[in-house]
């Protein structure tokens, strides 16, 4: 099935315990429509870049078969620029600097072969531009799914509030679950939020793994412990696109496929972070996937008589 993503394209500067990058290739919809390439071939990008970014990049995406179609390049303006600093523990950051570049005044087009898509993903941008694709669309998506960061509640809830109303799934952290909630108890926390609009809430804990929300459901998925962590960057993001590209490949959104969908995704953060940037989710092989996922049901799945 077609899976649309709309996002930011960007260039990310990092500093973990382990090292500290300049300009490297980021943003959400780089790591979403990555991950999402190893489960479905109907994969359409809408992002804005400027003339700076580099076009064996954009070779890179259309490699692994993302359509960039809907990829916008602005003659004379610049990427989006983030950067960030990882505390000692790699489970919180900070962001040192955030310059919007062309994103400030992104107006996301959906070219017309892009029409139809029955699975959306609106990663994190401004609720407003995630708003506007939606009433772009000329038909709903069968399955909506949007993420969005503390800033967004900060600076836009009441157009993040009106998005949530249209969307299926929302997936967050448990800090910005808190903040938009103003609950403690993530059960609480879950409530409230899925009475905001969602049928389904996916709460991301780092390392401490991910819990899925729906109706009066929880299902809970760990993080592999893994020997190395590098960078955590984007392992939120490609979470989201492993999760929503298992839904496109499988076209099932029972309950029981979304923990499915929420292990795909958890298995496909955990290759992201051993290395800086999306450098490890550009050459993954279908083995190494398999072989992850299967260690993953190792890990959780017992049997008590
Ligand atoms: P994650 O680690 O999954 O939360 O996502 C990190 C990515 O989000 C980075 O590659 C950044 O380029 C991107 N990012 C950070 N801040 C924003 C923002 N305000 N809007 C859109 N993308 C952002």
């Amino acid at each position: 099935m077609s899976l649309l993503t709309v996002g930011s394209v960007a260039f990310d500067a990092l500093e973990t315990p382990f090292g500290k990058t300049d300009r490297i290739i980021g943003g959400a919809a780089t790591y979403i429509t990555l991950a999402a390439s190893y489960f479905t071939e109907d994969n359409n990008l809408v992002a804005v870049v400027g003339d700076d970014f580099p076009s064996s990049m954009i070779g890179v995406l259309e490699g692994r078969g993302i359509n960039t179609e809907g990829l916008e390049i602005r003659k004379g303006e610049k990427t989006f620029f983030w950067a960030g600093k990882y505390h000692e523990n790699m489970n919180s950051r900070d962001t040192l600097v955030t310059e919007l570049n062309v994103m400030g005044s992104f107006d996301p087009k959906i070219p017309g072969s892009y029409q139809g898509a029955q699975y959306l993903m609106l990663g994190n941008t401004s609720p407003s531009i995630q708003k506007a694709v939606l009433d772009r669309l000329n038909t709903r998506p069968k399955l909506v799914m949007l993420d969005t960061m503390n800033l967004w509640i900060e600076i836009a809830l009441d157009d993040l509030k009106a998005v949530l109303k249209e969307v299926d799934i929302l997936t967050i952290n448990d800090e910005e679950a808190r903040l938009l909630s103003k609950e403690y108890s993530l059960r609480k926390a879950a409530r409230k939020i899925l009475a905001m609009g969602p049928k389904t809430l996916v709460i991301k804990k780092g390392e401490h793994g991910a819990l899925l929300f729906y109706e009066d459901e929880v299902f809970f998925a760990p993080a592999l412990p893994l020997e190395e962590v590098f960078d955590p960057t984007g392992a939120g993001d490609t979470f989201a696109g492993g999760f929503i590209g298992y839904l496109a490949q499988t076209d099932d959104i029972s309950f029981d496929n979304l923990k499915r969908a929420l292990v795909y995704g958890s298995a496909m953060a955990s290759f992201c972070v051993e290395k800086f940037g999306v450098e490890r989710m550009t050459n993954l092989s279908r083995e190494e996937i398999n072989e992850r996922v299967a260690e993953f049901v190792k890990l959780a799945i017992f049997k008590i008589d």
